[in-house]
């Protein structure tokens, strides 16, 4: 099954978050109050740790990887759509050490950030709603 819909841009935001904040919360937190329901974002700047995550496709759940200690934000991006009625984030990031090695994954809470510069774009069209997916396990597009 193909899930697309045509969007339109229409608002961007550029922002810097706060030290110290946990990158997904607050991700989270300004869509909502700039009613951004639809839409994607990228960042990049550094955390001071992060927290990501690997889907494991056989036992459908999550594993998470903290990696605690300081590491640049090569590149965050993700989509807006709704879960639960409420704008949601959903963000893979890639992070960088200071040899250059590098991690990444499904951003997770619990990554904190040290200095962070965020682009938001927001669309205009249908509204995409996530939901159960039994093929997948998985929170997954459907119109809404
Ligand atoms: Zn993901």
């Amino acid at each position: 099954m193909n899930t697309s819909n045509e969007i339109k841009p229409s608002r961007s935001f550029l922002l810097r978050l706060p030290y110290d904040c946990d990158l997904l919360q607050e991700l989270n937190r300004v869509c909502s109050e700039n009613r951004v329901t639809l839409g994607r974002l990228e960042a990049i700047g550094a955390v001071r740790s992060a927290q990501i995550g690997f889907y494991d496709q056989i036992n459908r759940s999550y594993e998470f990887t903290t990696i605690a200690r300081p590491l640049e934000i090569v590149k965050l991006t993700g989509n807006i759509s709704l879960k639960d009625g409420k704008p949601f984030v959903h963000a893979h990031i890639a992070l960088a050490d200071r040899d250059g090695s590098m991690y990444g994954g499904h951003l997770a809470e619990g990554t904190v950030v040290f200095a962070c510069e965020c682009l938001i774009q927001s669309f205009d069209g249908p509204p995409f709603e996530r939901k159960a997916d039994t093929q997948t396990g998985l929170s997954l597009w459907a119109e809404a």
